[in-house]
Parts: structure tokens; C-alpha cells; sequence
């Protein structure tokens, strides 16, 4: 299996090659197809297992086509548990977003540092990677308005949960629009992930690595 057979634009493939990937790993074989294809995705899958890579090229991709608006607005989500996530997803989608556009802008918020220059970073943004509780303080300071959201991403699901931050999760897709594609990963598929699965997911591809 290559990247280059899994349907993603020419434009990306020297990125792979570039951070070291010479061939896609397995949740990378099936998640990037079923991304492109559209489709919601529930995948279980480790840290470790590049499944950072497998939502964050697809969904490069995809805002490939899409306009860049002069007055930015969020139109990608990824909701992460903790700061060093939140960081080194960040990096990912930085490391990819070159390939498309020069002008494509990557950030993440989180808490535990000041909030204001959180406020202006947010500001003028494309894609924003949040810890939940800092991303509800921002909305409700209007820093930050998601209802352009058209992909959300839940990214370690089971350890956003196990932080408790069950009730900040639902709190933020009140913000969402309905119309828009969910991508919810997990290390484990755990009792307490299936309230929020059921709600959030529209046929999903399962995927189990
Ligand atoms: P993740 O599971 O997303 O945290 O990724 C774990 C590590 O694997 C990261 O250091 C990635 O840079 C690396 N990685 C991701 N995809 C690939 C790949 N296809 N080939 C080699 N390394 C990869």
C-alpha cells in the first residue's frame, strides 16, 4: 500500500516523504479513504498507531477546495484533552498545510496560560485544534464563533471523558452546525464513549486497529 493509491491530492505526497513516512500505516490505509469519502469515522486506535496524520491529511485535502475566506472563521474542530495533544497536533496540521496553501492557518488553544493572547491568535483562523474547557471560555468571551465548523474532530476520546469533560464536549457541539462530517477517535472503546458515539456519529466507518 502507498499513499498515493489512498486518494489524497498529489499535492500532499512529498509531505510524507518529507516528515520520514514511506508507506501509510494501517488506521492511515483506512481512515484516509473514508475521510475523503465524506463519512463520519469512529476509529480505536493508539497513540503511536499515526492517527494524527490519518485524519489530519484527508481533512487538508478537503480544505484544498474550499475558499479562504478574507474574514477567517474556523471551518475545522479538533477537540483534544490536554495541552501536549493540543501542541502536537498543531505541528501536524502546520507540517501539512503548506503543501495546499501558504495562507491556510493552523492554531491551538488551551488552558492553564493567559487567555488573551489566545483572544487575538483565534482571531483570523482556519483550523483550531482546543482543549474544551479553554474553548468554552473563548466562545463565551466572543473571541471565537464555530458555527462555520464543517468537520469536527474528537481526538482521544476516551481520555477527554475520563478527564471529565463530558458536559464542555456537549456544551461545544451546541455551537456546531448539524451539517458537518464527525471524526471521533479513541484508544478504547470503553461503555462510557457510547452516549456520545450514538449521538455524534451518522454511519460511521468503524475502524479497529
Ligand atoms: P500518532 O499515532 O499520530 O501520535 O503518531 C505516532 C508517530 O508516528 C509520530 O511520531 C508520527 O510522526 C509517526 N508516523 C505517523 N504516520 C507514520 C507513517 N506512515 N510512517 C512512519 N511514521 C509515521
Amino acid at each position: 500500500m502507498s499513499f498515493s493509491s489512498l486518494g489524497l491530492t498529489p499535492q500532499l505526497l512529498p509531505t510524507f516523504s518529507q516528515l520520514g513516512y514511506e508507506s501509510p500505516t494501517p488506521i492511515q490505509t483506512e481512515a484516509i479513504p473514508a475521510i475523503l469519502a465524506g463519512r463520519d469515522v469512529m476509529g480505536i486506535a493508539k497513540t503511536g498507531s499515526g492517527k494524527t496524520a490519518s485524519f489530519v491529511a484527508p481533512i487538508i485535502h478537503q480544505l484544498a477546495s474550499q475558499p479562504l475566506a478574507k474574514h477567517r472563521q474556523p471551518t475545522v474542530l479538533v477537540l483534544v484533552p490536554t495541552r501536549e495533544l493540543a501542541e502536537q497536533v498543531q505541528q501536524v496540521f502546520v507540517d501539512f498545510a503548506p503543501a495546499i496553501s501558504e495562507r491556510l492557518i493552523c492554531r491551538a488553544v488551551y488552558g492553564g496560560v493567559s487567555i488573551n493572547r489566545q483572544m487575538q491568535a483565534v482571531s483570523r483562523v482556519n483550523v483550531l485544534v482546543a482543549t474544551p474547557g479553554r474553548l468554552i471560555d473563548l466562545v463565551g468571551k466572543n473571541a471565537i464563533k464555530l458555527d462555520k465548523i464543517s468537520t469536527l474532530v474528537i481526538d482521544e476520546a476516551d481520555k477527554l471523558l475520563n478527564l471529565g469533560f463530558r458536559q464542555e464536549i456537549e456544551q461545544v457541539l451546541e455551537q456546531l452546525p448539524a451539517q458537518r462530517q464527525n471524526l471521533l477517535f479513541s484508544a478504547t472503546m470503553t461503555a462510557n464513549l457510547e452516549p456520545i458515539h450514538e449521538s455524534l456519529l451518522n454511519e460511521p466507518a468503524v475502524i479497529k486497529i
